[in-house]
């Protein structure tokens, strides 16, 4: 093909670029077709180029009628035998029509007295629509048909592209505007660059872009169908390859500019953290003692650390945040510790306290509802450093909040937050020139495709085993009907001298609801459970409320601990050996996880129970069922991003950072190896097209790095 695609290099002050031409060019785009296509992210020609099919029809051809099977999308042309009205549950038009090979009915549910007696025998038709089995044979309901003459059977040159409906916009229209941009493409006044390398095109055979998008748009009747509807073709996975790779660079760029920020460089702590880890009624596992080292050498760098620390809920990961906390003292520079919910920053107060109190080291707290002189109070100690480590909530980065040398930000729970915020971080805490550290920790296992396209700015450490000594979680699913039982199993559970948590849960209804149906729930347990102590928390109680009532669990001195999803992350009661999930249908695979991860933690057998309310529907079935078969986080995780996608799973949604237009996280994932490959080549040896690429694809998305 002649391909008018110019490379980044050449000269294209003659032609005009595509992605500057606006829709409103192509003919029959006025204001309301123009508003329409916004809708779809579609200003450009060149956007409208990048909109591509998700289905074809085969109009190039007819097939023998003898040859058709139940569920194909086909063309035929026969002659009608005979033609009448029907009358059954619905009347209908039936045409039997025959080539020779075989017959087919053609039925019409609506139809017109004309449409009757042009139909009639012996005229010659050319049907296109769905075969589907029928009361007397295969038969077509409404394809599109036509009546033609015997010379003139017109079928298509290409195959016919489907693009995704939008509301206004028919297909035909779209097809027309394609038609017009792909003959744009051809049009030598116009160009539209070509930013991946050639050698990069060679080396994994791909098309060039123009001659992709020819094929993807308007396929040649001899291409695979299967593998164009698979979104496997080569013009299919450059377009894909082209986007992701984008999406790389992006990141990795951020991590270039990321490595030439200064930080205070902390060398290793020789007196805290061996005598925090003497103190320890534990010894680090060989998977902890790894990645305490990956931090420990970031943290002595003049570089500041991104690091992501995955492991799986229960796998230890406090212990690894405490150690770089205690580098960070050591050194003189001060720690902020973040947490996603009020309660797990509690948590983590006390447990910090315990472990630096006897270090002499004071543990601050800042939250949201912290107030006042108490506030006042906390903020003039950051700033003057009388207080060298905080514990706390997103609050820790609002206005206001200054710190005298801030050395390390810790982030807990990372996918909680969302990739904003983790990135308006790392402005904050700047002190002259040095940027602190960041260290940020996920239960989320992170599947390989997300993490190159999500977090491929950060360096990653993976805590892979637990502690010795846990078991997998027993877990059942059991239908609301038996609800006596699960209660009676609590009272066993309880009088044996082990703890409980029943948590209620509620989707989409207000948190007061939620709340309430835990007070509910907790009134109803004290009744049927008198011997038992029954405690309440949710996320309405004050902060010195909730406290006393986690202390009390954490010291045994409440059996059963009733909760809102408020507990979902963090909450560290060894003693506790079952979980009580009501409606565990309505929640997703990874709060299920999540939860479920609160018992386990100790050497005992622990079991998670989760009430459902039939029926269930497919999806949550399939939940339950993942939950029951593996308590492997990845696992998990992965099947998470098969049923929810990926935007969902990181839970950014909102930022827009991780919607593509033309990739599929999960169906693309093999062409993943080869972006990271290319990304380092393009970076070092194209690194204008590089952003050229980053701006086609995330235009103004990548201002969010300025936040
Ligand atoms: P998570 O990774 O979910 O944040 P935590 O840090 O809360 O896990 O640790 C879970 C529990 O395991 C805590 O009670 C912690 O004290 C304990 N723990 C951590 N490391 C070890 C270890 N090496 N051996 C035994 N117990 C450990
Ligand atoms: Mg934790």
């Amino acid at each position: 093909m002649n391909s008018p695609v110019t490379h980044s290099s050449s000269d294209s002050r003659a032609t005009s670029r595509l992605e500057h031409v606006p829709v409103t060019k192509l003919r029959g785009v006025g204001s309301r077709i123009a508003e329409k296509l916004t809708r779809i992210g579609v200003r450009t020609v060149a956007d409208m180029l990048f909109h591509l099919p998700h289905r074809y029809e085969d109009r190039t051809r007819v097939s023998p009628i003898g040859a058709l099977r139940p569920g194909d999308v086909i063309g035929v042309v026969g002659h009608v035998d005979l033609t009448q009205v029907q009358f059954g549950r619905r009347r209908s038009l039936v045409s039997v029509i025959s080539d020779g090979t075989g017959m087919l009915w053609m039925r019409l549910f609506h139809f017109r007295a004309t449409q009757q007696r042009a139909l009639s025998r012996g005229v010659k038709v050319h049907c296109f629509g769905e075969v589907r089995r029928g009361p007397k044979g295969l038969e077509m309901i409404h394809p599109e048909y036509r009546i033609v003459d015997d010379e003139h059977v017109v079928v298509e040159e290409t195959l016919t592209p489907h693009y995704p409906a939008t509301e206004g916009l028919h297909q035909l229209m779209l097809r027309s505007l394609t038609e017009q941009a792909l003959a744009m493409l051809r049009d030598s006044r116009y160009t539209l660059t070509e930013h991946l390398p050639t050698s990069v095109l060679e080396d994994l055979g791909y098309p060039d872009l123009c001659e992709a998008l020819d094929y993807v748009h308007r396929p040649p009747p001899d291409c695979e169908l299967s593998s164009l509807e698979a979104a496997t073709h080569p013009a299919q996975h450059r377009l894909a390859f082209e986007e992701l790779l984008s999406h790389h660079l992006s990141l990795r760029r951020r991590r270039e500019m990321l490595e030439r920020l200064q930080a205070p460089a902390l060398p290793a702590s020789e007196n805290l953290a061996p005598l925090f880890v003497e103190s320890l009624p534990f010894a680090l596992t060989t998977a902890q003692q790894r990645v305490h080292q990956e931090v420990a050498d970031d943290l002595a760098r003049p570089r500041p650390m991104h690091r992501l620390v995955q492991g799986d809920v229960g796998s230890g990961k406090t212990v690894i945040a405490a150690l770089a906390a205690l580098q960070t003292l050591e050194a003189g520079s001060q720690v902020v510790f973040m947490a996603p919910t009020e309660l797990l920053a509690e948590q983590h107060l006390a447990t910090f306290k315990s472990w630096f109190e006897p270090l002499e080291i004071d543990v601050g707290w800042l939250s949201g509802r912290l107030t006042g002189k108490k506030r006042q109070t906390i903020l003039e100690q950051l700033l003057h450093g009388t207080i060298r480590m905080v514990v706390g909530t997103h609050a820790l980065f609002q206005q206001g909040v200054n710190f005298e040398q801030l050395g390390l930000v810790i982030v807990d729970e990372q996918h909680r937050f969302g990739v904003h915020q983790r990135l308006e971080l790392l402005d904050k805490g700047k002190s002259g020139e040095l940027n602190p550290h960041q260290l940020i920790m996920t239960a989320t296992p992170i599947p390989r495709t997300l993490a190159m396209t999500a977090y491929a700015d950060l360096h990653t450490s993976v805590i892979d085993a637990l502690p010795p000594g846990r078991q997998p979680v027993d877990t059942v699913a059991v239908s609301s009907s038996r609800r006596a039982e699960v209660v009676s199993r609590v009272h066993h559970a309880c009088n044996d001298g082990s703890q409980a948590y029943w948590v209620c849960t509620l989707i989409d209804e207000s948190e007061a609801l939620q709340c309430q149906a835990a007070t509910d729930t907790a009134a109803e347990l004290t009744e049927a459970l008198p011997d038992l102590e029954v405690g309440l928390v949710h996320g309405r109680m004050k902060a010195a409320e909730k406290e006393q009532v986690m202390s009390e669990f954490k010291a045994g001195a409440l059996d059963l601990l009733v909760a809102t999803t408020v507990i979902e992350v963090g909450v560290d009661v060894p003693n506790a050996t079952l979980m009580i999930i009501d409606n565990a249908e309505r929640l997703g695979l990874a709060q299920l996880h999540q939860l479920r991860g609160r018992v386990g933690r100790g050497a005992k057998k622990s079991a998670c129970v989760m009430l459902y309310k039939s029926p269930l529907t497919e999806a949550a079935r399939s939940r339950l069922e993942a939950l029951r078969e593996t308590g492997d986080g990845f696992e998990i995780a992965r099947r998470d991003l098969d049923i929810r996608g990926p935007g969902e799973l990181l839970g950014t949604r909102q930022t827009g950072q991780l919607t593509f237009y033309i990739a599929d996280l999960i169906r693309d994932e093999s062409l993943l190896p080869a972006v990271e490959k290319t990304a380092l080549v393009m970076l070092d040896d194209h690194p204008d097209s590089a952003i050229a690429l980053i701006e086609r694809w995330l235009g103004d998305t990548v201002n969010y790095a300025d936040v």
